[in-house]
């Protein structure tokens, strides 16, 4: 026996729910496949930050660099685990080959258009879904304690001023009287007033609740494991719970999404990157928005009732062990910038492996050789500002509508 279903989407992170959503909003009825729980990849206890100014692809003059120099410090943000993997030695090459200015200049403007497309909308799901999910805009600020890493900021924000992003670069003084949780050897700081934050989990399993109130059928633990073709269309989804059937099936799973499109025999450029966080609950005192420590390439997000600090980068294949030695980096990074010292996190340090691509912008496409089969990952480091976005243009392809934006960017053969 076989569920029928209109759509059904495999993956139930922030882009397979936003997906769903606007998909609902268009009348189609939608079928969520998740192997675990709702938010338990990489959505669930990342820095939930809505940063459209954030938009600099990782692939970008001098990445490399740094990245030769931290890859032998078992605390720094940056570590490849050294390896024969055909895959991973292709994307660096394709990623390597998208660290130059021009490159990196169209990945900017993109990703910057869609991202503050995206806040818009987030302001507005938020709002006219009451979802409660501790959605605030009150900036970014990006903390420096070098002048030589300050100077490089400032560097990169002209460029972005250049391209109409809004930020205030505020000396030592200023940036200690606008933010005292900051300790006092501080050098300066970046204003990005835009950016927003919300808590990533919450905001995805309350749009997923509101889903299911509208008729929506959510499958926690239940894993696709292939999908049969014929004809040149999916004609059944079979999964650890059975077998489904689907006018259109959209994959988004993350940075399962190599491996799983391997299996039937479409290889796609994704790596997954695992990032790490840890929280402090209940602290006596918080900053008052969020915060970038830049040397160490850690957020800082608070939330109603505790702070959490976010960052590594880390190319280990799927892999989602926690390495003690970088939440000590992170720890570290945590008490040399702000006034943490005797703060003692309780809650259980989290892994989440991003899903990347070599130009660092998602994949949002059809997928050509079968009629009724689409894909979107990618997300990096931009999944949670960019679900709204996504989910809407994805509404847009699956409705077999004129796309709001050209999607060459996002086009699965780009690479
Ligand atoms: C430390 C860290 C900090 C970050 N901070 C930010 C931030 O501040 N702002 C921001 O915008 N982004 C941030 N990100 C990135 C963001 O988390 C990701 O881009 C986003 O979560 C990707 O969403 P997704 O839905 O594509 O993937 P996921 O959230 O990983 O969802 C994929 C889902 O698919 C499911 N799945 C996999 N295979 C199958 C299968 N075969 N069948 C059924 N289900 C399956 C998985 O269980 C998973 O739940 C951060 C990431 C990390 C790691």
């Amino acid at each position: 026996m076989s569920n029928p279903s209109d759509v059904l989407i495999i993956g139930g992170g922030a882009i397979g729910i936003a997906a769903a959503y606007y998909l609902q909003e268009s009348g189609r009825q939608v079928t969520v496949l998740e192997q675990n729980e709702i938010a338990s990849g990489s959505s669930f206890a990342n820095a939930g930050l809505i940063v459209p100014s954030h938009a600099i692809p990782l692939a970008s003059p001098g990445v490399i660099a740094d990245g030769l120099r931290w890859m032998f410090d078992k605390q720094s943000p940056f570590y490849i685990k050294p390896r024969l993997d055909l895959d991973l030695i292709s994307w660096i090459w394709k990623f390597y080959r998208n660290c130059r200015p021009a490159q990196m200049l169209a990945g900017f403007q993109t990703l910057k258009k869609i991202g503050f497309e995206s806040l818009a909308m987030m302001q507005h799901l938020v709002e006219s879904e009451s979802l409660n999910c501790d959605f605030q805009q009150q900036g970014w600020l990006m903390a420096y304690r070098s002048p030589h890493a300050f100077a490089h900021g400032v560097d990169e924000t002209q460029f972005m001023q250049s391209h109409g992003v809004e930020a205030q670069i505020l000396n030592q003084q200023d940036t200690l009287s606008f933010e005292p949780f900051l300790r006092e050897d501080i050098h300066g700081s970046i204003f990005f007033p835009k950016e927003a934050h919300l808590n990533p989990s919450q905001f995805v399993t309350t749009l997923a609740d509101r889903i299911q109130t509208r008729g929506g059928s959510i499958h926690t633990h239940t894993q696709a494991l292939e999908l049969i073709d014929q004809n040149g269309r999916i004609e059944r989804i079979i999964t650890d719970q059975g077998e489904f059937t689907a006018e259109d099936v959209l994959i988004t799973n993350g940075a399962w999404a190599h491996q799983f499109l391997k299996k039937l025999g479409l290889p796609i450029a994704l790596q997954p990157a695992k990032g790490y966080s840890i929280s402090f609950p209940n602290l006596p005192l918080m900053p008052q928005r969020p915060l970038y420590l830049s040397e160490d390439k850690v957020a800082v997000t608070p939330f109603t009732n505790h702070l959490r600090l976010a960052g590594t980068l880390e190319l280990s294949g799927m892999d989602l062990r926690i390495d003690p030695q970088r939440i000590a980096g992170i720890k570290k990074a945590g008490t040399r910038f702000m006034q943490l010292s005797g703060a003692e996190e309780t809650t259980e340090p989290w892994a989440g492996l991003r899903p990347c691509t070599p130009d660092g912008l998602p994949i949002i496409a059809p997928i050509s050789q079968v009629q009724n089969l689409f894909l979107s990952t990618g997300h990096a480091m931009m999944g949670i500002t960019l679900a709204p976005f996504t989910g809407n243009l994805l509404a847009q392809l699956l409705n077999r509508q004129a796309p709001s934006m050209n999607l060459a960017p996002f086009a699965l053969d780009r690479f």
